[in-house]
Protein backbone atom coordinates (compact mmCIF):
# COMPACT_ATOMS: atom_id res chain seq x y z
CA UNK A 1 0.00 0.00 0.00
CA UNK A 2 1.77 3.37 -0.50
CA UNK A 3 1.67 6.32 1.75
CA UNK A 4 -0.23 9.38 0.70
CA UNK A 5 1.74 12.36 0.45
CA UNK A 6 1.74 13.74 3.79
CA UNK A 7 0.85 17.31 2.25
CA UNK A 8 -2.27 15.51 1.55
CA UNK A 9 -3.22 15.68 5.56
CA UNK A 10 -2.98 19.64 5.55
CA UNK A 11 -5.18 20.23 2.70
CA UNK A 12 -8.16 22.77 2.84
CA UNK A 13 -10.23 20.05 0.66
CA UNK A 14 -9.71 17.39 3.37
CA UNK A 15 -13.00 16.56 4.62
CA UNK A 16 -15.31 18.54 2.36
CA UNK A 17 -17.29 16.13 0.78
CA UNK A 18 -19.59 18.97 -0.15
CA UNK A 19 -17.15 19.62 -3.32
CA UNK A 20 -16.40 17.52 -5.38
CA UNK A 21 -12.74 18.06 -6.44
CA UNK A 22 -12.35 15.55 -8.56
CA UNK A 23 -15.20 16.06 -11.23
CA UNK A 24 -17.01 19.05 -9.89
CA UNK A 25 -20.01 20.62 -11.56
CA UNK A 26 -20.19 23.92 -13.78
CA UNK A 27 -20.88 25.23 -10.28
CA UNK A 28 -18.74 24.27 -7.69
CA UNK A 29 -15.30 25.21 -9.74
CA UNK A 30 -15.90 28.24 -7.99
CA UNK A 31 -16.29 26.88 -4.84
CA UNK A 32 -13.50 24.53 -5.24
CA UNK A 33 -10.78 26.94 -6.27
CA UNK A 34 -11.77 29.22 -3.30
CA UNK A 35 -10.96 26.51 -0.88
CA UNK A 36 -7.82 26.17 -2.79
CA UNK A 37 -7.25 29.66 -3.05
CA UNK A 38 -6.69 29.51 1.14
CA UNK A 39 -4.88 25.90 1.04
CA UNK A 40 -1.56 25.93 2.96
CA UNK A 41 -0.60 23.46 0.43
CA UNK A 42 -1.65 24.72 -2.73
CA UNK A 43 1.88 24.80 -4.72
CA UNK A 44 2.48 21.55 -2.88
CA UNK A 45 -0.65 20.03 -4.54
CA UNK A 46 -0.60 21.73 -7.84
CA UNK A 47 3.11 20.49 -8.50
CA UNK A 48 2.28 16.80 -7.44
CA UNK A 49 -0.77 17.22 -10.46
CA UNK A 50 1.56 19.02 -13.07
CA UNK A 51 4.65 16.13 -12.22
CA UNK A 52 2.44 13.25 -12.40
CA UNK A 53 0.49 14.76 -15.40
CA UNK A 54 -3.24 14.88 -13.61
CA UNK A 55 -5.93 14.28 -16.10
CA UNK A 56 -8.84 15.09 -13.91
CA UNK A 57 -10.28 17.65 -11.57
CA UNK A 58 -9.51 20.86 -9.51
CA UNK A 59 -5.19 20.89 -8.30
CA UNK A 60 -3.90 23.86 -6.51
CA UNK A 61 -6.86 25.78 -7.88
CA UNK A 62 -6.62 24.90 -11.44
CA UNK A 63 -8.75 22.91 -14.00
CA UNK A 64 -7.27 20.44 -16.53
CA UNK A 65 -6.98 22.77 -19.10
CA UNK A 66 -4.94 25.59 -17.14
CA UNK A 67 -3.08 22.92 -15.98
CA UNK A 68 -2.32 21.41 -19.37
CA UNK A 69 -1.17 25.33 -20.23
CA UNK A 70 1.27 25.55 -17.81
CA UNK A 71 2.32 21.91 -18.41
CA UNK A 72 3.48 22.88 -21.65
CA UNK A 73 5.21 25.97 -20.50
CA UNK A 74 7.26 24.32 -17.52
CA UNK A 75 7.71 21.07 -19.61
CA UNK A 76 5.31 18.84 -17.61
CA UNK A 77 3.50 15.88 -19.10
CA UNK A 78 0.76 17.12 -20.52
CA UNK A 79 -2.07 16.56 -19.11
CA UNK A 80 -3.94 13.43 -20.84
CA UNK A 81 -7.43 14.11 -22.90
CA UNK A 82 -10.06 12.55 -20.56
CA UNK A 83 -12.11 10.03 -22.53
CA UNK A 84 -16.11 11.51 -22.52
CA UNK A 85 -18.75 11.28 -20.22
CA UNK A 86 -21.10 7.90 -21.32
CA UNK A 87 -17.97 5.76 -21.78
CA UNK A 88 -16.31 2.82 -19.94
CA UNK A 89 -12.96 4.46 -20.22
CA UNK A 90 -13.99 7.26 -17.97
CA UNK A 91 -16.01 5.26 -15.77
CA UNK A 92 -13.38 2.32 -15.48
CA UNK A 93 -9.70 4.69 -15.80
CA UNK A 94 -11.04 8.33 -14.32
CA UNK A 95 -13.52 6.64 -11.76
CA UNK A 96 -16.58 8.60 -13.12
CA UNK A 97 -19.29 7.66 -11.66
CA UNK A 98 -22.05 10.01 -12.98
CA UNK A 99 -25.03 8.29 -14.46
CA UNK A 100 -24.07 8.22 -18.09
CA UNK A 101 -20.88 6.56 -17.43
CA UNK A 102 -22.39 4.10 -15.03
CA UNK A 103 -24.77 3.36 -17.53
CA UNK A 104 -22.08 2.64 -20.17
CA UNK A 105 -20.03 0.40 -17.62
CA UNK A 106 -22.92 -1.75 -17.51
CA UNK A 107 -23.36 -2.10 -20.93
CA UNK A 108 -19.26 -3.00 -21.16
CA UNK A 109 -19.49 -5.69 -18.43
CA UNK A 110 -23.12 -7.12 -20.27
CA UNK A 111 -21.33 -7.02 -23.22
CA UNK A 112 -18.30 -8.46 -21.92
CA UNK A 113 -20.15 -11.46 -19.60
CA UNK A 114 -22.07 -12.83 -22.84
CA UNK A 115 -18.49 -13.18 -24.68
CA UNK A 116 -17.08 -15.10 -22.06
CA UNK A 117 -20.39 -17.68 -21.74
CA UNK A 118 -20.78 -17.95 -25.33
CA UNK A 119 -16.77 -18.74 -25.79
CA UNK A 120 -17.42 -21.18 -23.06
CA UNK A 121 -19.81 -22.88 -24.24
CA UNK A 122 -18.00 -23.18 -27.76
CA UNK A 123 -15.28 -24.71 -26.52
CA UNK A 124 -18.00 -27.91 -25.31
CA UNK A 125 -20.67 -27.95 -27.36
CA UNK A 126 -18.66 -26.95 -31.05
CA UNK A 127 -16.23 -30.04 -30.91
CA UNK A 128 -18.05 -32.76 -31.69
CA UNK A 129 -17.38 -36.54 -32.96
CA UNK A 130 -17.93 -37.82 -36.17
CA UNK A 131 -20.56 -41.17 -36.57
CA UNK A 132 -18.69 -41.67 -40.06
CA UNK A 133 -15.27 -41.05 -41.37
CA UNK A 134 -15.89 -37.17 -43.69
CA UNK A 135 -13.54 -36.24 -46.23
CA UNK A 136 -11.34 -33.05 -44.86
CA UNK A 137 -10.04 -31.50 -48.02
CA UNK A 138 -7.70 -34.22 -49.35
CA UNK A 139 -7.64 -36.63 -46.71
CA UNK A 140 -10.40 -38.30 -44.58
CA UNK A 141 -11.47 -37.78 -40.75
CA UNK A 142 -12.18 -41.22 -39.25
CA UNK A 143 -15.10 -42.66 -37.33
CA UNK A 144 -14.93 -41.47 -33.42
CA UNK A 145 -12.62 -38.02 -34.47
CA UNK A 146 -13.44 -35.13 -32.61
CA UNK A 147 -13.72 -31.85 -34.76
CA UNK A 148 -13.74 -28.21 -34.47
CA UNK A 149 -15.72 -26.68 -37.18
CA UNK A 150 -13.72 -23.85 -38.73
CA UNK A 151 -15.70 -20.39 -38.66
CA UNK A 152 -18.25 -19.76 -41.23
CA UNK A 153 -18.39 -23.69 -42.09
CA UNK A 154 -21.20 -25.22 -40.83
CA UNK A 155 -21.32 -28.23 -38.97
CA UNK A 156 -21.45 -31.85 -41.00
CA UNK A 157 -24.74 -33.09 -39.68
CA UNK A 158 -27.04 -32.91 -36.28
CA UNK A 159 -26.71 -36.19 -35.58
CA UNK A 160 -22.87 -35.84 -35.50
CA UNK A 161 -22.85 -33.47 -32.38
CA UNK A 162 -23.33 -36.04 -29.75
CA UNK A 163 -20.48 -35.72 -27.73
CA UNK A 164 -22.35 -37.53 -24.71
CA UNK A 165 -21.65 -41.10 -26.46
CA UNK A 166 -18.57 -40.11 -28.71
CA UNK A 167 -17.40 -44.12 -27.60
CA UNK A 168 -20.46 -45.93 -28.54
CA UNK A 169 -20.74 -43.40 -31.54
CA UNK A 170 -17.37 -44.25 -32.83
CA UNK A 171 -17.97 -48.06 -32.50
CA UNK A 172 -21.32 -48.36 -34.18
CA UNK A 173 -19.68 -46.62 -36.95
CA UNK A 174 -17.25 -49.04 -37.03
S1 LIG B 1 -4.84 23.17 -3.39
FE1 LIG B 1 -7.00 22.69 -3.50
S2 LIG B 1 -7.10 20.60 -4.26
FE2 LIG B 1 -5.00 20.97 -3.59
S3 LIG B 1 -4.94 20.23 -1.53
FE3 LIG B 1 -5.40 22.39 -1.42
S4 LIG B 1 -7.59 22.55 -1.39
FE4 LIG B 1 -7.11 20.48 -2.04
ZN1 LIG C 1 -19.24 10.53 -16.33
Amino acid sequence: MTRRPSWRERAACRGRLDLDFIDPTDEQVDQCRAVCAECPVRELCLADALTSGEAWGIWGGLDADERAAVAEQDGHPTPTVRPAHGTNARYAKHRCRCSACTAAHTEYERERRARLRARRRGAVARAYVLAEPVRCGRTWAGAGQYLLPLPGVPPLREAEHDLARPAQTASTAA
